[in-house]
């Protein structure tokens, strides 16, 4: 079956290019999909563009585009079971994880909507009488979604479902290591009955395919989740056009532990908080920042725990987590965790793949943690994207000082997406939070978020936000429209005919 989805019309790659896509939990091949191009790129915008200027989607009024919405939730909810399957070959994840992220994805759609359906503009009073002035919004135009692989169509959600909710049309590119349930979310939409050219779905490489989506003139907005070294060049492929942007992009997240925290949750929620998903998550709690009188303890029961974490494929059910995405990123994982060691971090558990047979052929790497780390060593600074924790220590004579160190090492960094504070004391715990300049901060908690609350990062974890109001703002346009009841002469400049 062809795999690219443009006008309405499923179809094969111009080039007639096909790409396998193998499970990273064994290898087996799950899925022969289409290879995309620049040339089946610009159909798509084509598509997208005469959808946008000339079709019925941007006018359609908001509770009817909340209603397609509402009905994809149905669907999903219907299917998930299936979808989820698909999610896990891909990506090699946990069933449970991957059923999870279903629920995300479904509340994500009912979110917007919600949202799509409520839109309503806003009345302004100049104070003037017969002027009437308001501010409407309207959709921007041709998006490009552009996602990565690790929660394919939790990401996608995020954008497809603002992207509809305020009129858009689309042109979606997956990671081209996981497109099986983007191809499933545009023959949902098919199946709903949304107009063509409106949902538009090139699978390819992000040099070809990507490339073109974020440079093309016809593109108003690029909304991009991925990595902060492709996210400059998109920023800055999109300039010459002045596209509206919008990345979400890594994250290098400090976890942070005071002496007075309630231990037990602390410790526990520190190793989700890492080796979830295998620590292929952009918010993952990755930097342990940890106050000097209770590192030993909160280390030793880290180490002890991580050891017993176990490692398997999507159907394992004694599985706690799952590979990494592929052979390059294992190896770029590798490199990283023998590049910490090399700059004098001390490693405490894992460093290596497991010994397990089973696991030969999938892409696994155990728990790792790295003692001893500080601020200036590479493995602090950079992302590895993969299950490795770092530990800095902190410590103050009083308990600003304290605090003062810890928010120093937790905001080191030129990342902001995401970070969390332990500690039991609330007014210690609320000042903290609102000191470390990151997205989204927890307090005695890691991980849960909710549609309703903007998600996106400071500094150089990104521009915008998704979810929340604000994630359906980013696809709107503001018109102030000033409308004279009683029009008369400006009387500004003289006529001597009068
Ligand atoms: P990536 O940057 O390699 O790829 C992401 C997407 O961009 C893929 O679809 C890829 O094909 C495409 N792409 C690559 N080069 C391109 C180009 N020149 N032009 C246009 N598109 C291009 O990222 P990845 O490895 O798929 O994902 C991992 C990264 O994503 C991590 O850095 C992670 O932190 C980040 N991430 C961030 C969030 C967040 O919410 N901030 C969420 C998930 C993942």
């Amino acid at each position: 079956m062809p795999q690219l989805y443009i006008d309405g019309r499923w179809q094969d790659a111009a080039s007639g290019a096909t790409r396998e896509i193998h499970c990273p939990a064994d290898g087996e091949l799950v899925a022969t999909v289409a290879e995309g191009d620049e040339r089946d790129a610009e159909l798509a915008i084509a598509a997208a563009r005469a959808a946008f200027d000339e079709g019925t989607w941007p006018s359609t009024p908001g509770p009817e585009r909340g209603l397609l919405l509402h009905r994809l939730a149905d669907l999903l909810t219907e299917e998930k079971e299936e979808v989820a399957r698909l999610e896990a070959l891909d990506t090699g994840k946990r069933m449970v994880e991957a059923r999870l992220d279903m629920d995300d994805i479904i509340s994500v759609f009912r979110h917007f909507a919600t949202l799509a359906a409520a839109e309503a503009g806003r009345v302004v009073d100049p104070g003037m009488p017969g002027i009437s002035s308001r501010v409407v919004t309207e959709p921007v135009g041709v998006c490009a979604l552009i996602t990565p692989w690790n929660y394919p169509l939790l990401q996608t959600s995020w954008k497809v479902g603002p992207a509809l909710a305020a009129g858009n049309t689309f042109v979606l590119k997956p990671s081209e290591l996981t497109p099986s349930t983007a191809i499933w979310l545009v023959d949902a939409l098919d199946r709903l009955g949304l107009p063509k050219g409106v949902a538009n779905l090139v699978l390819g490489p992000g040099a070809t395919v990507g490339a073109t989506m974020t440079s093309h003139p016809d593109v108003d907005l690029v909304s991009f989740t991925g990595g902060l070294e492709t996210g400059r060049g998109i920023m800055a492929a999109a300039a010459p056009t002045v596209k509206r942007v919008a990345l979400e992009l890594g994250g290098k997240n400090p976890n942070v532990i005071f002496a007075d925290a309630d231990m037990d949750a602390a410790i526990d929620n520190a190793l989700t908080a890492v080796f979830l998903d295998s620590g292929q998550v952009c918010s993952g709690g990755t930097r342990l920042v940890v106050e000097e009188s209770v590192h030993d303890q909160v280390v030793d029961e880290l180490v002890r725990r991580a050891r017993q974490i176990r490692l398997g494929g999507p159907f394992d059910e004694q599985a706690e987590t799952g590979p990494l995405i592929s052979k390059q990123h294992r190896e770029k994982v590798e490199a990283y965790v023998e590049a910490g060691i090399a700059e004098g971090a001390k490693l405490l558990v894992g460093g290596e793949r497991p010994a397990d047979p089973e696991l030969d052929k999938g892409f696994y790497y155990l728990p790792t943690i790295l003692d001893g780390c500080t601020s200036e060593m590479s493995c602090v600074q950079d992302e590895s994207f993969g299950p490795v924790l770092t530990v800095e220590t902190f410590s103050g004579e009083t308990r600003e000082a304290a605090e003062d160190a810890a928010v120093a090492i937790a905001n080191d960094t030129i990342y902001g997406l995401a970070g969390a504070v332990w500690s039991q004391d609330a007014g210690r715990a609320e000042r903290v939070a609102k000191r470390l300049r990151h997205g989204t901060i927890w307090i005695n908690d890691y991980h849960p978020y909710v549609a309703g609350a903007e998600w996106g990062g400071m500094k150089q974890s990104g521009i915008g936000r998704e979810l929340g109001l604000a994630g359906l703002h980013e696809y709107q346009e503001s018109k102030h429209i000033w409308h004279n009841t009683s029009p008369a002469r400006a009387g500004w400049f003289s006529d001597d005919q009068a």
